[in-house]
């Protein structure tokens, strides 16, 4: 993305201002952050968005704007550190969402670069050093050569087909494998790329590029939850945390209530055990990260609920590396669908186009008749199919059936987010929490706090950008302490199932905005899964604790302050966009499954209450959110859907 000389000034200034290097660490400027960040946001398909940031900094350094944070009449890039700082904390705690949600996105951006890019030259990030941070593992030398020989069709082809996929994570990819065991001629499309073994090198700046949406830098309009999901071949499933639980029973009975009594019968229960075979979930690969062993100690020291996880792997390592699986298993243990469905849907002849994107479905006589579909390139190319599959990630899956025309108003609604946050724990003891086992262990203690809905406690592999992430920026040198203090910092999630929803519209250019904002019903679970984590950590012996939070909320047990009015000052700091730091790693609910096109978009079996022969096989049929991991009950629904969609086409 281009900036004007006066403009890429203030966003250089921003960026030396979040990080002005001192102890070791480099400046901003040194590390050329503020090309990395507009390098990040090129890779924001919305033009209006990035004119808004041009538009930004086209006035930031403007006396009148600087004036207005409060740094009197004077330049921003004129004025020392700890005013320029001043200015920047006026935007962070502004009364307007607008102004925290462009610092938010400030802060991230330049901060995200700032630990994750290489140094110059490609040499390691000098602040990795300065922060104890022990950087990428680098290529595997022995890695297999790769099984899958996908298709990179040209623009003004035309393929015939079946079925059209549409999507290959976690609904696609199994999808795909049941059709074409079924002898149809499947064809999926993938807008990513594939990437196997031999090319996860554990780098944070490349894998966010390769392997995320958007780079890893999407979030709801309001930047209120940032949000993760895969776009490689194989979807979220290439980046996921292996974490394997089934549709809990509450959840399948409130699922059917809404009119797919299928949830409670054998014919889901068939598809759940086809998924955890085929992906082979076992207990057997549960050993606890350093991260893990403190929020074990804390739960058994409080005797709160702690069990092992189950997991999608086979041969899993468990040991160092095993930090880095969010951008890739290097060892080929995590058990994906490019490891598992869709090889399966090779073997039976699938054909697999990565780099392709579905722009829209086509119809005639209200039926669908294939897929209009776009190169890398952005050349037009034609998919004719009897039967469409989509299965984009509930966000790519609203866009695609509202691009295409499908006008049914529950399309896009019904929004959950799982939205998480993060309360920190500093330990005397080193966790280097970028190390060992994804999430081997969880609690369900809070799982129940209303009618079934609450939370979750898990960890997840820590490196500087999610600490960057989640982490507040009170002044530079508070964050680089913060960071300075990684090495010792265990974390522990909090993981919502949230009652209430949000929505998927499309702008004008036809790419998905999300709209997205914390209950005050769901807020209350949340505040109450921090309390629970700030409990565990204290009971683990954390020497310092602190919040997520935008504003630095913290104590020290039996030194400062106490957990009560830790609490009353997270309280203070507030649950609002820009307030508390939340991600979603779960998308899910935008063109859900039940009895009625008046309350669902799709019917039992999935299809489309407005088109059809289109079959919705993601996490966008999900009737209410699932309060576990998704990915087992994606995966079974999107084998129950696809078995039913094959019988209809034999018939
Ligand atoms: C970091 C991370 C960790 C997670 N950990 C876990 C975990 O441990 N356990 C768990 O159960 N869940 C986990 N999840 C969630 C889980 O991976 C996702 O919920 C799941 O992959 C979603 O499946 P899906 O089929 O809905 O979409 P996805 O898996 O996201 O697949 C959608 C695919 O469609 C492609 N696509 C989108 N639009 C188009 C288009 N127009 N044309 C062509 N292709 C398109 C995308 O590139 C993508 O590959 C995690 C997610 C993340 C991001
Ligand atoms: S935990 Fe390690 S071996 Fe296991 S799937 Fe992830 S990176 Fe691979």
């Amino acid at each position: 993305m281009d900036l004007t000389p006066k403009q890429r000034k203030a966003l250089a200034a921003i960026c030396d201002t979040f990080a002005p290097g001192d102890d070791g660490l480099p400046s901003a400027s040194e590390l050329g952050v503020a090309d990395h960040v507009l390098d990040g946001l090129a890779l924001n398909p919305r033009e209006a968005e990035r004119k808004q940031v041009a538009q930004l900094m086209s006035l930031w350094d403007t006396a009148l704007l600087t004036a207005l944070g409060r740094g009197g009449f004077k330049r921003f890039s004129s004025l020392p550190q700890a005013e320029r700082e001043r200015v920047l904390l006026s935007w962070c705690d502004s009364r307007l969402p607008q102004r925290r949600a462009a610092f938010q996105a400030l802060r991230k951006g330049a901060l995200l670069m700032y630990y994750t890019a290489p140094g110059r030259n490609g040499d390691p990030n000098p602040a990795w050093d300065a922060i104890g941070y022990s950087g990428p593992l680098g290529p595997r030398p022995d890695a297999p050569p790769k099984e899958l020989q996908p298709i990179e069709p040209r623009g003004g082809e035309t393929l015939e087909c079946d079925v059209c996929v549409v999507g290959s994570g976690a609904g696609g990819g199994t999808a795909a494998a049941v059709l074409a065991a079924a002898g149809l001629d499947v064809l999926v499309l993938e807008s990513g790329g594939y990437y196997d073994d031999g090319d996860f090198d554990g780098a944070e700046l490349s894998g966010y590029r390769r392997l995320y949406m958007n780079g890893g830098g999407s979030a709801s309009h309001d930047q209120s939850v940032g949000l993760l999901a895969g776009t490689a071949l194989g979807g979220g499933t290439v980046v996921n945390y292996t974490t394997s639980f089934r549709t809990p029973e509450d959840v399948r009975q409130e699922w059917a209530s809404h009119g797919v009594e299928a949830f409670v019968g054998d014919e889901y229960e068939r598809s759940l055990e086809a998924v955890v075979d085929r992906l082979g979930v076992s207990h057997e690969y549960s050993r606890p990260s350093a991260r893990d062993e403190v929020m074990q100690r804390g739960l058994t020291e409080l005797g709160w609920h702690v069990d092992r996880m189950p997991r999608n792997v086979r041969g899993c390592d468990q040991g160092e590396v095993c930090g880095y699986c969010g951008f890739g298993c290097r060892l080929g243990a995590k058990q994906s669908t490019v490891k598992t469905w869709l090889r399966d849907a090779s073997k039976a002849g699938a054909r697999i186009a990565v780099r392709t994107r579905a722009v829209r479905i086509t119809a005639e006589g209200g039926r669908a008749t294939g897929v209009e579909a776009e190169t890398s390139d952005g050349e037009a190319l034609t998919v004719r199919a009897r039967a469409v599959v989509v299965a984009c990630g509930a966000i790519g899956t609203a866009a695609l059936l509202k691009r295409s025309g499908l006008a049914n108003p529950n399309i896009g609604r019904h929004l959950r987010l799982h939205p998480a946050t993060v309360a920190w724990g500093v330990m005397d003891e080193e966790v280097r929490p970028w190390q060992g086992t994804l999430q081997a262990i969880y609690s369900d203690e809070y799982r129940d706090l209303d009618r079934g809905y609450g939370l979750k406690f898990e960890t997840a592999p820590v490196h500087p950008s999610l600490l960057v992430a989640f982490g507040p920026w009170r002044s530079a040198s508070q964050h680089a302490d913060m960071m300075r203090a990684l090495a010792h910092t265990a974390p522990i999630g909090v993981l919502l199932r949230d009652r209430d929803s949000g929505e998927v519209r499309v702008g004008r250019d036809g790419h998905p905005v999300v709209r997205y904002r914390l209950s005050e019903y769901d807020a209350a679970h949340m505040r109450k899964g921090l309390d629970g984590a700030a409990q565990i950590l204290e009971a683990a012996g954390a020497r310092r604790i602190f919040s997520s939070h935008s504003r630095w909320v913290a104590y020290e047990p039996g030194r400062s302050a106490d957990r009560e009015r830790f609490m009353s000052e997270a309280d203070a700091a507030g649950y609002g966009p820009g307030q508390c730091t939340m991600f979603s790693f779960h998308i899910m609910g935008t063109a859900r499954m039940g009895g009625s096109p008046a309350t669902s978009a799709c019917d039992p079996d999935g299809q489309t209450w407005d088109l059809a022969g289109v079959t919705v096989c993601d996490a966008s049929t999900f009737p209410t959110a699932s309060g576990v991991n998704p990915m087992i009950s994606i995966e079974a629904i999107a084998h129950m859907n696809a078995t039913r969609l094959a019988a209809r086409l034999a018939s």
